[in-house]
């Protein structure tokens, strides 16, 4: 099976890149992020305090999560009923970088990352993909942009889907995140060694698709194009 590792900050495209580069090559898209989101979603409907290790551990062991790939889109089941806008709201935003420290909650996922690449051919994205969930990906690729542009990406995506936040505390929640995303202990993100690093800060999407695009033809050529 091959595995397209995209890593990269909150709000640097990582999802609608993949999504497009997936559907493209007619690969799974695994947008990792959202199982933790998944994860802090069920923490949140359970009543439990983020910062409560131990309740978040006894919590999960009651999961029932399920990930599904639908023609290259993914999509999220819990207790049987599909997710998809609850998990953007900014309750769910902030509780993800909490539970996502937990060990118990890595490796509860890392699990679940890996079966899907075992699986089937995969783009997935995340912080920790290329470095840790998937260490010998074909193509690695750490995506990144200036935090003031993924800020003004994130309120126009957060807009659209009717969610009302101004950028100030999108900048700042974008900042606290990358803090969290850094320090933390366990699978901190960081670029793996042999990512190749793009820098999306002056593109337009297509642009980013493109680039992306060929740098996995130049890695896996024989396989696409
Ligand atoms: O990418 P997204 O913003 O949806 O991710 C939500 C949160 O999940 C991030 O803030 C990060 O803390 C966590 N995450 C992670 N490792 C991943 C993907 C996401 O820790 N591979």
């Amino acid at each position: 099976m091959i595995s397209i590792a995209i890593d990269g900050p909150s709000g640097s495209g990582k999802s609608t890149v993949s999504k497009i580069i997936a559907n493209e090559l007619g690969f799974m898209c695994v947008d990792t992020g959202a199982l933790y989101r998944a994860v802090a979603y069920f923490v949140r409907e359970s009543g439990i305090d983020p910062e409560n290790e131990q309740a978040v551990i006894e919590c999960l062991k009651k999961i029932d999560l399920k990930v599904k790939n639908n023609f290259s889109k993914q999509k999220i089941i819990l207790k049987g009923k599909l997710l998809g806008k609850e998990l953007r709201t900014p309750d769910v935003t902030k509780i993800s970088p909490i539970i996502a420290k937990y060990e118990y909650v890595r490796k509860f996922l890392l699990g679940f990352q890996r079966e899907l690449a075992k699986t089937n051919n995969t783009v997935l994205n995340g912080r920790d993909i290329g470095t840790v969930v998937i260490p010998n990906a074909d193509v690695k690729i750490f995506l990144t942009a200036s935090p003031e542009i993924r800020a003004k990406r994130r309120l126009k995506q957060m807009r659209a889907n009717g969610i009302d936040v101004d950028y100030d505390n999108i900048l700042k929640s974008i900042i606290r995140r990358d803090h969290e995303d850094k320090t933390r202990e366990i699978s901190p993100l960081k670029k793996a060694d042999d990512a190749v690093l793009v820098d999306s800060s002056n593109y337009a999407l297509d642009q980013t698709i493109n680039k992306i695009l060929d740098i996995i033809k130049e890695k896996i050529g024989g396989f696409y194009g």
